[in-house]
């Protein structure tokens, strides 16, 4: 944990983000090794208390999803020092005392399933406490965004039934949007969107519409604005834009509704034929080769920052930097 003297931030913002439970619900950190964690003190000295990584995608076949989980719990466990594998939310308020930075993992896309939906109670085992139905494109579960709508599948609502059964957080980011209806629907649990912003700002096809902000707040979910640069306006990964889809959302929903799943990549790496054999699942004229880059962990007190200048209450900021997933977790993870 960080004093905070470094931030560059006021007193009391780097007071309020010290003394907050700060949760980032989404960090990919694109699998070929356990030692691509060692960054993660770049979000422990930014304040941050909780990070859930990536541990694979639809990209990639599922059983490197087993192979990295085994590996980042080997990382970790050799990291102990400073990073915690957390169970249940009050290992992440140790952790956070202990001035730890406290981990789970989450899937994107349900391929990883391999077809068998008694995998979730696996993956659950294993520290996985998120997943999303598609990433991008459609598969066995339901619809990605950048593909045609669909709605869950018959194996998709199964794996929503299981999900609740056994505590894991149903997550329709990159999902169609009716997948994404009908998963706020179907499931019993409150849905997330752990990184998507507000289409309304910003017209990508990973972005979400309104109604679908609307329905997984009534049902008590959470957004989590991303700061991936081309889901986030014309300056690309910059904090400012982030707290542009914060303000506009909690506009729309409350600031009970609303957190961070900031999705720093931390060294990009350039294009190279994996992602070329790949490039169904980012369409050309959504994603045009120039990279408009991601925003760095060290960005969230700065919001803590701009959200203040903004005249937010403080409870609403800490809800907004981490209390609001942090309750999503309490009423679902089992
Ligand atoms: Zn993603």
């Amino acid at each position: 944990m960080s004093d905070g003297k470094a931030w560059p931030v006021s007193e009391r913002a780097a007071a309020l983000h010290r003394d907050a439970l700060v949760w980032d619900d989404h960090g990919g950190f694109g699998y070929s090794k356990a030692s691509v964690l060692d960054c993660l003190e770049r979000w422990r000295r930014a304040g941050i208390d909780y990070l859930s990584i990536n541990a694979g995608y639809d990209v990639k076949p599922w059983t490197l999803t087993v192979e990295a989980l085994s590996q980042y719990r080997q990382w970790i466990r050799a990291h102990a020092d400073t990073v915690v594998l957390a169970d249940g939310v009050a290992d992440i308020r140790r952790a956070k005392a202990d001035g730890k930075l406290a981990v789970t993992f989450d899937i994107e896309g349900m391929d990883s399933l391999n077809g068998d939906a008694g995998m979730v109670d696996l993956y659950y085992t294993l520290g996985v406490r998120q997943m999303l139905f598609a990433y991008n494109r459609n598969n066995l579960a339901g619809g990605g965004c950048h593909d045609a709508d669909v709605g869950l599948t018959p194996f998709g609502r199964e794996v929503v039934r299981e999900m609740n059964r056994v505590g894991m957080i149903v997550d329709v980011s990159h999902c169609a949007h009716r997948t994404s209806m009908e998963a706020i629907e179907l499931s019993t649990s409150p849905v997330i969107f752990s990184h998507s912003n507000a289409r309304r700002l910003w017209d990508h096809e990973r972005n979400i519409r309104d109604d679908q902000i609307k329905s997984c707040a009534a049902a008590g979910g959470v957004i989590g604005v991303t700061g991936v640069g081309r889901f986030l306006g014309p300056k690309g990964a910059v904090a400012e834009h982030l707290v542009e889809h914060i303000d506009y959302m909690v506009e729309l929903v409350g600031p009970a509704h609303v957190g961070i799943g900031m999705d720093s990549v931390i060294d990009p790496k350039p294009r190279g034929p994996v992602y070329e054999a790949s490039r169904a699942y980012w369409p050309e004229a959504q994603y045009p080769d120039s990279g408009s880059g991601y925003v760095q962990p060290e960005a969230f007190p700065v919001v803590v920052q701009a959200l203040l200048d903004r005249g937010y209450g403080e409870d609403d900021v800490r809800g907004i930097i981490g209390g609001n997933f942090h309750r999503i977790a309490e009423q679902v993870w089992k």
